[in-house]
């Protein structure tokens, strides 16, 4: 996609206007490190136009219908649609993941707009029997307010949906701050919003000068809930922030999945769920798998079948044709996997393949496998954040429930096995908010998504999306 093509903008929106900055940053494309764009780079003053105008608009939005509101979200779905590969290739030039994935993240992100666009006429209350014979007790669900709604750059345009379709739903809304690596791609769905007939100052967004954008946001006392994607430490620090206002938090932070091989289950099947939960995205996604747990009858034959599929997997600039691994989105994310690859190595880890920089040079690194990973080593404890698979063995059950749940982390699991009892058995003892049984791929529109521990609070689509963005009011009427 070229500069002049109309989903390309380099401003800030607001109140339904672009707006241009004094300074700029500047966004690169991470294959190859080339300037795409400068963009607007705001600050304390945008952020604060920008909650004037939400809070403005939001007196008329929350009167509309929930009916209407679907109808726009609807509306934006079918953009989104149609414009699928425009935004796809847009995503490749500015995150780096291959083309296939990208335009699967278009169709995953625009489902949770046709999702909310019907679920706000869902947003039941409740009639209460009173314990006395003169009131009358109801519940109704209106929407908190502004939200703010801070987003990651490893899904640049499913992170801002799943915010911001149940915020507009719900009647709510929206400041986004986008990551300053991935502006271009929210800035594409501000103009097909604005296409699909959404009122000005319902949504704007800032990029730019984060801790500034996001200290505005915090301390508005108009910002009724933050909707935060992002890594625990960051997580952490803006729900102390939330404090001094109190308000309402959702918090999708970071994970440590492990994926347990049983001796029983189908191999071929579980290198498959495998290669697409470690391998997606360059291995950066918060539910990505961090440690392979395989036990010891099937160990050896697993990995030797991972270490095959991750060999053969093409490493490409995005955009090229059979694209699967793209580069990692910067430099700090490579050094990183080095650090982890060479600490499990020096701790004991033994390298089956990969283990280098790609011979594409920049930010692409080999897809890797480690066997023989142990506890001592960072990439037990901390998300790796790209394309290596460490393989841990173990010997029983209860050994391996409890390996798996050793960790601040509770976001993703996954295991695989052909035993029944073992499948209620496992899913219940497991310390995480989603578990993959036999499946790799787990997020859609209409389920749950969040974690428990130090990896968030709230969840994300299904029809509990909805109520993240949504206040219960109890109304007691006595005698008339
Ligand atoms: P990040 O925490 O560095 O940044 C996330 C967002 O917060 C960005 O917009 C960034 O600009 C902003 N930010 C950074 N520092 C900030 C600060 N001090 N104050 C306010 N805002 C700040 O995370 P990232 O590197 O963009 O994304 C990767 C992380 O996100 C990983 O930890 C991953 O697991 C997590 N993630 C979680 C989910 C989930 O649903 N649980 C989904 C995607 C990503």
């Amino acid at each position: 996609m070229d500069s002049s093509h109309f989903l390309w903008q380099t401003g800030w929106y607001c109140n339904g206007q672009w707006h241009d900055c004094d300074q700029q940053y500047e966004v690169n494309n991470p294959a190859n490190g080339q300037l795409l764009a400068k963009v607007a780079r705001c600050g304390t003053q945008e952020t604060e136009t920008a909650i004037t105008a939400a809070a403005q608009a939001f007196d008329l939005w929350r009167k509309k219908t929930a009916k209407e509101r679907g109808a726009v979200l609807r509306r934006w779905y079918e953009l989104m649609m149609e414009h699928q590969d425009a935004l796809a290739e847009l995503m490749v030039l500015e995150q780096g993941k291959p083309l296939a994935e990208a335009k699967g993240e278009v169709a995953y992100a625009a489902s949770f707009l046709e999702w909310f666009a019907e679920e706000a006429k869902r947003s039941y209350g409740d009639t209460i029997p009173s314990p006395t014979t003169e009131n009358r007790l109801w519940v109704i669900k209106q929407p908190v307010g502004v939200v703010a709604a801070i987003t990651p750059w490893n899904f640049p345009i499913a992170m801002l949906t799943r915010k911001v379709g149940p915020a507009i739903a719900a009647g709510c809304t929206a400041v986004v701050k986008a990551s300053s690596e991935t502006p271009l791609c929210a800035n594409a769905l501000a103009v097909l919003a604005e296409q699909a007939g959404l009122p000005a100052g319902v949504l704007n967004l800032v990029s730019g000068d984060t801790a500034a954008i996001s200290d505005a946001l915090m301390s508005s006392s108009q910002v009724r809930k933050l909707s935060f994607t992002g890594s625990t430490n960051v997580g952490k620090l803006l729900m102390g922030k939330a404090a001094d206002t109190v308000k309402k938090l959702s918090l999708e932070l970071g994970g440590n999945a492990p994926f347990i091989v049983f001796d029983d289950a189908d191999l071929d099947a579980a290198v498959v769920g495998a290669m697409a939960s470690k391998f997606r995205n360059t291995g950066q996604t918060c539910v990505c798998v961090n440690r392979f747990f395989v036990q010891d009858g099937i160990y050896d034959a697993f990995v030797q079948k991972l270490a095959q599929a991750a060999s053969a997997l093409k490493v490409a600039d995005g955009l090229t044709d059979g694209a699967e691994q793209g580069p990692l989105i910067n430099q700090g994310a490579l050094e990183k996997v080095e650090q982890h690859v060479s600490d499990a190595l020096a701790k004991g880890g033994k390298l089956i393949c990969g283990g280098e920089r790609h011979s594409l040079g920049g930010t692409f690194y080999q897809p890797t496998v480690i066997a023989e990973a142990n506890e001592d080593m960072l990439l037990a404890h901390e998300e790796t954040f790209g394309p290596v698979a460490a393989c841990f063995r173990f010997h029983d059950e209860a050994e391996v429930i409890k390996r798996a749940n050793d960790t601040p982390f509770g976001l993703a699991a996954y295991f695989y096995t052909q035993d029944l009892n073992r499948v209620f058995r496992v899913s219940e003892a497991l310390e995480s908010g989603m578990v993959g049984v036999n499946a790799g791929i787990i997020s859609n529109e209409v389920a749950p998504f969040g974690g428990v521990k130090e990896s968030g609070l709230g969840r994300e689509g299904s029809r509990i999306g909805l109520d993240e963005f949504l206040e219960t009011k109890y109304v007691n009427l006595g005698q008339v």
